[in-house]
């Protein structure tokens, strides 16, 4: 039988940003799905957005809350359990919180086959949009595939108003495209990896528009957050007309996960992503100062000390970080690596 040569594209059906959506959630997302919901929340934001979540949605009743630390298997499974045994009825599932909520919601959701909602509280990363999950343990730190959200809904009155940190992150993740893509380019020259020119410049092209908006986002300008939220948004979408996270996530985030599974000391994702951009643009001879720049401009860090990483797993996570994903071939597979090396490569660019 002759295999069929398919290139599938999944993407969220509907975007929806505005003021106040969260306290009038149900009426939001009712037309676009419907049933009984559960929603998996981190927390400490659930402290925060409780009184809008409930006069957003009439009915909701604490049992239907499922809060997560972290986005690991075990709180996977946990949240699984919970739904099976006491909320079989449940028909939509809704991730309302930071990047941990969402990426457990998203990976329950897809276990249980039942619709996913993304409202993102926070613009962190680009799992709000994108149909990966990262699952952080001790094993492996990187993304897996399973569906998009149905709808994303961003209460921009919420987003606005996350810590300043979360927004700086989302920043990093955001800019790190550049490399993503620089890699991806890479991997069809030398390996002749599939490449997807569409996808690759949706995701330039969030990446441009946000360092234009850099010190807005540092200054916590309201239309500069929104740019981001939809820059956020594009890069799902962009990993979603691929088919994989490729014009996303290259070797600055091998570096980033690097740092998950191999360090003591962790920043956030897109901290990492952001300083691994600054360092794989310089290895790919790209302007690393101009990330630099940028990244402070958004008030993200750019050095080990503002991370709160020390030098040593700095200099390890650059090392370890093409193990990560032997399969995905990026700059790091063109430069020998050791730990003389890492070093001056840090150096090089005033990471360290
Ligand atoms: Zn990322």
């Amino acid at each position: 039988m002759v295999k069929l040569k398919i290139h599938k594209m999944e993407l969220p059906k509907t975007v929806i940003i505005g003021k106040g959506l969260l306290s009038k959630l149900s009426e939001v997302y009712s037309p676009i799905g419907s049933g009984e919901i559960a929603i998996i929340t981190g927390p400490h934001i659930f402290q925060v957005i409780k009184e809008k979540l409930y006069d957003g949605i009439p009915n909701l009743d604490d049992s239907r809350v499922i809060k997560v630390q972290s986005s690991s298997w075990g709180e996977i499974d946990k949240a699984i359990h919970l739904l099976n045994k006491h909320h079989r009825k449940i028909q939509l599932i809704l991730g309302v919180g930071g990047g941990k909520s969402i990426d457990v919601a998203k990976m329950v959701a897809y276990k249980l086959n039942k619709p996913f909602i993304s409202v993102p509280t926070s613009p962190s990363h680009d799992g709000i949009s994108s149909q990966f999950v990262s699952i952080k343990d001790s094993r492996y730190a990187y993304s897996i595939p399973t569906k998009p959200p149905l709808a994303i809904i961003v209460d921009i009155e919420v987003v606005h108003t996350a810590p300043r940190r979360l927004i700086a992150s989302g920043f990093g993740d955001a800019i790190a495209k550049i490399t993503a893509v620089k890699d991806w380019q890479l991997a069809r020259d030398r390996v002749g990896e599939y490449y997807g020119d569409y996808a690759a410049n949706l995701a330039l092209l969030g990446a441009k528009i946000v360092m234009k908006h850099a010190s807005g986002i540092g200054r916590g300008k309201v239309e500069s957050i929104r740019v981001l939220v939809e820059a956020l948004i594009s890069d799902g979408v962009a990993a979603g007309i691929a088919g994989s996270s490729r014009p996303c996530s290259g070797s600055e985030h091998l570096f980033s996960h690097a740092l998950d599974m191999f360090s003591t000391e962790h920043a956030l994702h897109g901290e990492q992503c952001g300083v691994g951009t600054i360092i794989m643009s310089y290895l790919h001879g790209l302007d690393h100062n101009r990330i630099k720049r940028a990244l402070r401009k958004a008030g993200a860090p750019t050095t080990a000390e503002e991370l709160g990483i020390s030098e040593n797993n700095l200099i390890t996570a650059l090392i370890k970080a093409k193990e990560v994903r032997p399969d995905r071939y990026t700059i790091l597979n063109e430069i020998e690596i050791d730990k003389k090396k890492a070093r001056e490569i840090l150096t090089s660019v005033g990471v360290i």
